[in-house]
């Protein structure tokens, strides 16, 4: 399937497209050949075709940018279903990436005020390149902000007013073996979590339970091995109500949701 895409990809066709293909020119075949090479030596699709779809949309991606995935789909599924109702919710997605997240909250909830927020230098032009084309195809700009999720200062003009934090944060446990294709081309900030995988997202916690409003939402995607460790560090932080776990379309733990007490 993937020689399909990249085939389709460097004649600029649809994979359909494929099926009544006349005669390749000589110069495609050659590049049809060094993508190929490249993908069998585990350089992730989606660098060599620059692109990756998720939900209604197709982001620019490549090094320096976590390529995102099906399974994070759901989360913004759960996310649009909280904001149902609201006319202008305020949305934060902290490590934003490709904005996959914020952008398809923005492009799927038209009267939401969403920020994303990216730490790495690497990853955030991506961001903005992302931003700014979602926004000149008409959808609601998304404020781009360079910050770390774990910093008490983040975003203080917010304290207490977010409808919703979201976030796929870096949750590999130091140590966890990765696939090669993981490991060599997804940003190690992206990934990597500390000791259990968590230390990033209990910093992440902490500034999420100062950004949301009481009754506000919060939704954590992570590990398949953390679907009771990541809950059970929701409860034991206080300041949460209505802890869940929510399993990904594989049956796996994927990510855990909460509302801020009080209110
Ligand atoms: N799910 C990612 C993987 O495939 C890990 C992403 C993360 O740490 N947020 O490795």
């Amino acid at each position: 399937m993937d020689a399909e895409l990249l085939l389709a990809h460097v004649l600029g066709v649809s994979r359909a497209g494929l099926l009544t293909l006349g005669e390749v020119p000589d110069d495609a075949v050659a590049r049809f050949e060094d993508l190929t090479g490249q993908r069998a030596d585990r350089v992730p699709l989606q660098h060599l075709t620059g692109r990756a779809p998720f939900r209604h949309l197709e982001l620019a991606v490549g090094p320096g940018v976590f390529v995102p995935r099906p399974e994070t789909e759901q989360l913004v599924e759960w996310a649009l279903a909280r904001l149902a109702g609201r006319a202008e919710p305020v949305v934060v997605d902290l490590g934003s990436g490709s904005g996959a997240i914020a952008l398809s909250i923005a492009h799927e909830h038209p009267g939401a005020r969403v920020t994303a927020v990216e730490r790495d230098p690497g990853a955030i032009g991506w961001t903005r390149h992302n931003a700014a084309t979602r926004a000149a195809a008409g959808d609601t700009p998304v404020d781009v902000l360079s910050g770390d999720m774990t910093h008490p200062g983040l975003l203080r003009e917010l304290d207490g007013t977010v409808d919703l934090v979201v976030s796929n944060p870096p949750y590999v446990p130091v140590g966890a073996t990765v696939p090669r294709e993981v490991a060599d081309h997804d940003p190690p900030l992206a990934l990597w979590g500390g000791p259990d995988g968590l230390d990033v997202v209990r910093g992440l916690l902490r500034t999420a339970a100062r950004l949301l409003r009481p009754g506000g939402g919060l939704g954590i995607e992570h590990a398949d091995q953390q679907g009771s460790a990541l809950p059970a560090l929701v409860r034991a932080s206080g300041s949460w109500t209505d802890v869940e776990d929510h399993p990904d379309l594989a049956g796996r733990p994927r990510y855990t949701t909460a509302h801020r007490s009080g209110g």
